[in-house]
């Protein structure tokens, strides 16, 4: 594959060289591409929240963001947001960007092609009739996709989106710790990783600590850095989009 031997030219390279090289193979992969960061220097950060909506976290990130007039994405599962359809049309009605995750917290690549094309169309199918609006960006479970769940998104109009950083909250014990993982290497033009919902192994435990609590320590550290929280697709609409091919299983 081109990537494959694109890759390997690379790490035969002075680090120099393999930053053009890198940069020339995501030119060349820009229509299988995702959304990594902002293509213009900006001072807006994007907020992305995934595996909600939550009864008891999502309401509280929403009042948070409401508080604080930040906008942000939520990567929903369509599963939950059939249960609560009205959280969903509060993250409309409130400016957010409503965007999909999926049906439920799968990986994409384990399945077959079909099952897979079929999830993410009538899990989008599904989203647009909840929220009301099109939904035109899509993060898969675990960032894990291929060639073929790349098409697919692409096939339904949707925009693949994949970020960094994250707070980790799997791995951190506070919401102060894991808001400073986040910050420690934050600059602006890029995408953030949250989460309302947590999607964890079933009798893993849920990160012990807030998650409204983490979200304004991190909008609370971002303005202190000057830097302005908000959508992706205001982050994108002010500064474009930079994309980078990622393939994960
Ligand atoms: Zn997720």
């Amino acid at each position: 594959m081109i990537t494959a031997g694109l890759r390997q030219l690379a790490r035969a390279m002075p680090p120099s060289a393999r930053t053009r090289v890198h940069d020339m193979a995501d030119r060349v992969l820009e229509p299988f591409g995702s959304v990594l960061k902002a293509a213009r220097p900006t001072n807006l950060v994007a907020l992305t929240f995934d595996d909600g909506p939550d009864p008891e976290v999502t309401p509280r990130i929403l009042d948070l963001l409401q508080r604080r007039g930040v906008s942000a994405s939520f990567f929903v599962l369509t599963d939950l947001a059939a249960n609560h359809p009205d959280l969903i049309r509060r993250m409309v009605a409130e400016g957010h960007e409503v965007a999909l995750h999926c049906d439920r917290h799968d990986r994409l690549t384990r399945m077959s092609r079909s099952e897979m094309g079929t999830r993410i169309r009538v899990a989008h199918e599904l989203l647009e009739k909840i929220a009301g609006v099109p939904v035109t960006r899509f993060r898969p479970p675990f960032g894990a996709q291929n060639l073929s769940v790349i098409g697919v998104a692409n096939r339904l109009g949707l925009e693949t989106v994949v970020w960094a950083p994250s707070a980790f909250e799997w791995q951190e014990r506070t919401a102060e710790a894991a808001a400073q993982r986040l910050l420690d290497t934050v600059k602006g033009g890029e995408i953030a990783l949250l989460h309302d919902g947590f999607e964890t192994p079933p009798g893993d435990p849920h990160p012990p600590f807030d998650r409204a609590e983490l979200a304004e320590r991190v909008i609370d550290g971002l303005e202190r850095m000057g830097l302005r929280p908000t959508s992706v697709a205001h982050m994108i609409e002010a500064a474009g989009a930079k994309k980078t091919f990622w393939v994960r299983t």
